[in-house]
C-alpha cells in the first residue's frame, strides 16, 4: 500500500511552504511577544491578541498574490561570498551602490525590509491609527521571525544543493509542531533599540551562524537512521510522507536548544522592535485605543482573507492529490 503513495504530495507541499515558520510557530511567536510589552502597551496589543496571532501568517499568505512579497522573507547572503555576512553594507543605499537594486531583490531583502515595517509602525502609532498599528505590528512579528530561522539566510535554503531537500519544513514546522510544548517562553521585557536595522541584521548573522549545525547534524543522523528516517502519518484523509518521529527527536537532541533559543530571541524582538517604534513615536496614549473596535469593513476584509487563505490551502491539497 505505502509504496503506491504518491510523493509528490510531500514535496509540493514543501515546495509551497519554504516560506517561514510553520503556522503554528508564528502564531505563538508574535502572540507571547504581546506579553513582553510594557503596561502602557500591553493593554491595547492584549485586546487584539487574537488579530495580532491570526495575522501573523499574512505575509506568506501574499506572497501568492504580491510579486515583490517573496524576497522579503529571506536574505541568501552566502550567495554573496563567503564572508559576506560580514562584508554587505547593513545599509539599504549602499548595498544597492554595490550590488545594485535587482541583484538584491533576486537573493532576498529580509533586514532591510524588516527597517521598512520599523518606519510604517512608528508612523502609525504618530498617527494613533489602531488598524494600522496592528495590522503592521503582526508584519513585522511575521519578518522578524523569519530572520530568526538560519535557512532563511542561505541559497541552500531547503537543503537542495546537499541532498538534504525537505530539512526547511522539518526545521522550522516539525520540530517546533512536535516539541515547542516544552519550550520556556519566559523571556522578559522588551527593550529600547538604538539602532532597529542593525538589530535586524544581528538577528540574521545569528541565524546564519547555526547553518553548519543545522546541515551536518541532519547528514550524520541520516546515515545512523538509514530507512527509519522517514515514517507515515495520516493527516486528514491522506497519508503523508514525514520526518519520522524519532528522527525528529534525535536531531532535535542534537540541535540542543537551538530552535527554542531561536523562537525566544524571536519572541523578544519582537517586543523590542513594536516598544521602540511606540517610543521613537514619542509615546502616544494608545490606552485611549483600548476601545477601538475594527469597523465592518476591516471586519469583512479579514474574512475575506481568511477565506482566501483558506482556498489557497485547499487548492494546494487538492493538487497534490491530482498529482
Ligand atoms: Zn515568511
Amino acid at each position: 500500500m505505502l509504496k503506491h503513495l504518491n510523493y509528490s504530495f510531500l514535496l509540493v507541499f514543501i515546495a509551497l511552504f519554504v516560506s517561514s515558520w510553520g503556522f503554528y510557530a508564528h502564531r505563538q511567536i508574535n502572540r507571547l511577544a504581546v506579553f513582553t510589552l510594557p503596561p502602557d502597551m500591553i493593554g491595547f496589543y492584549k485586546k487584539n491578541i487574537e488579530y495580532i496571532t491570526e495575522a501573523s501568517v499574512n505575509p506568506d499568505r501574499r506572497r501568492f498574490a504580491v510579486v515583490d512579497e517573496g524576497p522579503r522573507h529571506y536574505i541568501d547572503i552566502d550567495h554573496f561570498g563567503d564572508s559576506a555576512l560580514y562584508k554587505m553594507p547593513r545599509y539599504w543605499k549602499e548595498a544597492v551602490e554595490k550590488y545594485g537594486e535587482d541583484t538584491l531583490k533576486a537573493y532576498g531583502i529580509l533586514p532591510w525590509h524588516i527597517n521598512v515595517m520599523y518606519y510604517r509602525l512608528r508612523d502609525a502609532f504618530m498617527v494613533k491609527d489602531p488598524t494600522k498599528i496592528l495590522s503592521l505590528s503582526a508584519d513585522l512579528g511575521h519578518y522578524l521571525a523569519d530572520a530568526h530561522v538560519p535557512l532563511h539566510t542561505t541559497e541552500n535554503y531547503n537543503g537542495q544543493l546537499t541532498g538534504q531537500e525537505g530539512i526547511h519544513a522539518f526545521w522550522e514546522s516539525r520540530l517546533p509542531e512536535l516539541f515547542a510544548s516544552g519550550y520556556d517562553f519566559f523571556v522578559g521585557r522588551a527593550e529600547y533599540l538604538k539602532n532597529p536595522l542593525l538589530a535586524a541584521w544581528k538577528a540574521v548573522e545569528n541565524s546564519n551562524h547555526q547553518l553548519d549545525s543545522v546541515f551536518m547534524l541532519e547528514i550524520s543522523l541520516t546515515e545512523k537512521f538509514a530507512e527509519k528516517k522517514f515514517s507515515f502519518e495520516a493527516k486528514g484523509k491522506q497519508t503523508i510522507k514525514v520526518y519520522s518521529v524519532e528522527f525528529s527527536a534525535a536531531y532535535h537532541d542534537a540541535l540542543s536548544n537551538m530552535v527554542e533559543q531561536r523562537m525566544r530571541a524571536a519572541i523578544k524582538l519582537i517586543g523590542d522592535f513594536w516598544f521602540t517604534a511606540w517610543v521613537d513615536a514619542g509615546q502616544p496614549d494608545i490606552k485611549a485605543l483600548i476601545n477601538y473596535s475594527p469597523t465592518e469593513e476591516e471586519l469583512q476584509m479579514r474574512r475575506k482573507e481568511l477565506e482566501e487563505w483558506k482556498e489557497q490551502r485547499v487548492k494546494i491539497r487538492q493538487h497534490d492529490v491530482e498529482n
